[in-house]
């Protein structure tokens, strides 16, 4: 498959699994995390699907489209290895859904730099939350969950934060 075709296939997973998990939410109260704005296209859909609801936004280096700029006090930028702690010591685990889209494409690369992260996400989670990833995230407190139909295997992630 070329690169084109795999970007395209990713795009749609992520589309039917951010729905999903919207809907899977309402009428649960909590935060929905957003780790990694880059372009901004997740976070501008999950502001669309999830009106009201608070977003708060990770990023280390902003190359945002404008139009999808969250506001500053929903916006931590930084690494999120010191970020995600600190919004811890602040909001504890008060999050319902956690996306997290940090990933370069390279999962060789991603699985060593980014071992922290699953940690971090379990630490933010509250009982029974979403996490959903673009690669996967082995944590004790993180339990794979089955995804909507029409996303193909190993193309997203969901656990449940146990
Ligand atoms: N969700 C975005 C979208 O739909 O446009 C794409 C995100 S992009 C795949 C990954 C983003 O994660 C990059 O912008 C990168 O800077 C950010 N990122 C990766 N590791 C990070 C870290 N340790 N701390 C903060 N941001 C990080």
């Amino acid at each position: 498959m070329s690169r084109l075709d795999s970007f395209i296939r990713r795009l749609e997973a992520q589309r039917l699994v951010l729905n999903w998990a919207a809907a899977a939410i309402s009428g649960r109260d909590g935060l929905v995390l957003e780790l990694g704005l880059g372009n901004g296209r997740t976070y501008d859909h999950l502001r669309e699907i999830l009106p009201g609801r608070a977003i708060h936004v990770f990023e280390r280096k902003l190359s945002v489209n404008p139009r999808s700029m969250p506001p500053d006090d929903r916006l931590m930028l930084g690494d999120m290895r010191e970020t995600l702690p600190e919004f811890g010591l602040r909001h504890g685990r008060a999050a319902v859904l956690v996306h997290v889209d940090a990933t370069t494409g390279v999962p060789e690369r991603d699985r060593v730099e980014l071992a922290w992260l699953p940690g971090h996400v379990a630490a933010l989670a509250a009982d029974e939350a979403l996490v959903l990833a673009g690669a996967g995230l082995e944590h004790p407190r993180l339990r794979p969950a089955a995804l909507p139909e029409g996303v193909p295997a190993g193309r997203y992630f969901a656990y449940r934060r146990v």
